[in-house]
C-alpha cells in the first residue's frame, strides 16, 4: 500500500478506468493520438463563448465522430463530454481529496503523464463549467417541468423530456431569459434509441394550453355525454325499481307460506283425506321455498349492481368536482403538486409534429380520471378504475395560449411576406399604437415560477 501511495504522490497513474485519450503502458498513462485529437477538439469547441454541451455533441455527431465503448462504436453524449471537461487529467493533473469532506480543500497533484490540453485551456473550460453547474442547480430547485413524460414524441412515441435553451445577450451582456421546452428523449444519435424528431415545444405555451383545456372540458357536451353513459343514472333507477318489486314478491310469498302453514296446522288427523291434503300443502310450501330462494338470489345480484352504480354516481360527482374546481385548486398548488396532479390525471398528450398555419400545437389529450368511490378522502382505487376520455382538440376552439403570436413568429411572418427584418421594439410600438398592447394574461399568477 505504501508503494502505491508513494506512486500517487509522485504523480503516477493510480489505476481504475483509463480516461479517454489515454492507454496504459507499464501501468502508466500514455497518450493515444487519435483519441487525444478528439479530446483537444472537444475542449476547444466548448471553450467558445456560445458553446454548450449539447452544441458540442451535435457538432461531433454532424462530423461523424464516435468513440469505442465495450467493443462497439457509439456517439458522444453530453454526460460523457461533461465528465471529460471536468477531469483535470487532461491538463496533466490529478485531483486529490475529490471525495473528501467539504472542509478539506480539493487539491491538484501534477501527474507524470503527458497532458492533452494546456493548463490555460483547462482553466477556461473549468470556469465555464462551474458557472453552468451553478445554473443547472438553480433550475433544478425552482422549476419543474409539469408535463414531462406525458407529452409524447409524434415520431417515436416516447414521453418528451425537459430541455432548456439559454443564449448570451451579446448587446447587453448576461443571459437572455431561459426558454424551457419539451423534446424527444431520443433526439440526436447518441443514445441507444435514435429518433429523427428534433422539434422542441415551448413549455410555457403547452402548459398554458393544457391548463386552459382542462378548464373547458366540464362544459363540453361530448364529455358530458360520455360521463353520463359511463355512470348511467337511469340504470340505477331501473335497478332500484326492480329491487322494490322483488321485495314485494318476497313479502307475498312469505305470507302465502304462513297461510298454507296455518292450513297445514289446522288439518284434522282423523280426516279421511288427511294424508293426501298434508302432502298437497307440503308440496306447495316446498315450491314457495324454491321461489323464495330464487328471489333472494336475484335480490343479492341487484343489490350488488346498485351499490356499484351508486359508487359510480359518486365517482361521477367526484370527476365533476375536480373539473369545476380545477383552476382554483391548481393555482394554489406548488410546482411539484401540479406535476403530480397532471401525471395522475393525464394519460398522454399528443402534439402536432409540424408547425401549423392555425398555430395549433396540441392534437389531443387523453385523460384518465381517477374513480374515487367515497368522498371521505378514503380512496378505493384500483389501477384499472379509470374513466378514460380523449379530448380531440380539433373539435373544439383554439386555446388563447396557442393562438398567441410570439414576436419571433411576427418577425418570421414579416420576413417571409415582405422580406423585411424588423426589430422587436418596432412590433411593440405598433402594438401599442393600435391598442393591441399588453394583452392581459388570463392567469398571470400561474406561470410565475
Ligand atoms: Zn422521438
Amino acid at each position: 500500500m505504501a508503494g502505491k501511495q508513494q506512486k500517487i504522490m509522485n504523480g503516477g497513474w493510480r489505476g481504475g478506468p483509463v480516461p479517454y485519450g489515454y492507454r496504459t503502458v507499464n501501468k502508466e498513462l500514455v497518450v493515444e493520438k487519435s483519441e487525444a485529437e478528439i479530446v483537444s477538439l472537444i475542449y476547444n469547441l466548448y471553450s467558445k463563448e456560445d458553446a454548450s454541451l449539447r452544441g458540442v455533441c451535435d457538432y461531433l455527431d454532424r462530423h461523424g465522430y464516435q468513440r469505442e465503448y465495450r467493443g462497439k462504436m457509439t456517439h458522444f453524449n453530453d454526460r460523457f463530454i461533461a465528465a471529460m471537461l471536468d477531469n483535470p487529467i487532461y491538463c496533466g493533473k490529478y485531483i486529490h481529496n475529490k471525495r473528501a469532506k467539504v472542509n478539506k480543500e480539493i487539491c491538484y497533484i501534477d501527474g507524470i503523464h503527458e497532458p492533452i490540453v494546456s493548463a490555460e485551456l483547462w482553466d477556461c473550460v473549468h470556469e465555464k463549467r462551474k458557472q453552468c453547474i451553478k445554473c443547472e442547480k438553480v433550475w433544478d430547485k425552482d422549476r419543474v417541468s409539469l408535463l414531462t413524460g406525458v407529452v409524447k414524441c409524434p415520431v417515436c412515441g416516447d414521453g418528451m423530456v425537459h430541455v432548456v435553451s439559454r443564449s448570451v445577450n451579446k448587446n447587453h451582456g448576461g443571459m437572455y431569459k431561459s426558454v424551457h421546452g419539451y423534446v424527444c428523449p431520443n433526439k440526436g444519435k447518441h443514445r441507444y434509441k435514435i429518433c429523427p424528431f428534433s422539434r422542441s415545444y415551448n413549455q410555457e405555451k403547452v402548459d398554458a394550453a393544457v391548463y386552459e383545456l382542462i378548464g373547458r372540458i366540464g362544459t363540453l357536451s361530448s364529455f358530458n355525454k360520455m360521463l353520463e353513459k359511463e355512470f348511467d343514472n337511469d340504470e340505477l333507477k331501473r335497478y332500484q325499481e326492480e329491487l322494490k318489486d322483488i321485495r314485494k314478491q318476497i313479502y307475498c310469498k312469505e305470507s302465502e307460506k304462513s297461510r298454507i302453514g296455518l292450513k297445514l296446522d289446522n288439518l284434522d288427523v282423523l280426516d279421511d283425506d288427511y294424508i293426501s291434503k298434508y302432502e298437497e300443502f307440503e308440496n306447495e310450501i316446498d315450491s314457495i321455498y324454491d321461489d323464495l330462494t330464487e328471489l333472494e338470489n336475484l335480490m343479492d345480484t341487484i343489490t350488488d349492481k346498485i351499490s356499484r352504480l351508486e359508487k359510480g354516481a359518486m365517482a361521477e360527482e367526484h370527476i365533476r368536482k375536480i373539473l369545476a374546481n380545477f383552476q382554483n385548486i391548481f393555482d394554489k398548488m406548488d410546482c411539484h403538486e401540479k406535476k403530480e396532479f397532471y401525471q395522475n390525471l393525464i394519460e398522454r398528450i399528443d402534439v402536432f409534429p409540424d408547425k401549423r398555419e392555425d398555430r395549433r400545437i396540441i392534437k389531443s389529450i387523453t385523460f384518465k380520471f381517477p374513480i374515487v368511490y367515497n368522498n371521505k378522502g378514503k380512496k378505493e382505487m384500483g389501477e384499472n378504475d379509470r374513466f378514460v376520455y380523449k379530448l380531440d382538440c380539433a373539435k373544439i376552439g383554439m386555446t388563447k395560449a396557442e393562438s398567441h403570436a410570439s414576436y419571433a413568429m411576427i418577425k418570421e411572418y414579416v420576413m417571409e411576406k415582405y422580406g423585411l427584418k424588423i426589430h422587436s421594439l418596432y412590433i411593440a410600438q405598433i402594438k401599442r399604437k393600435f391598442g393591441l398592447i399588453e394583452r392581459q394574461n388570463y392567469n398571470p399568477e400561474l406561470f410565475k415560477e
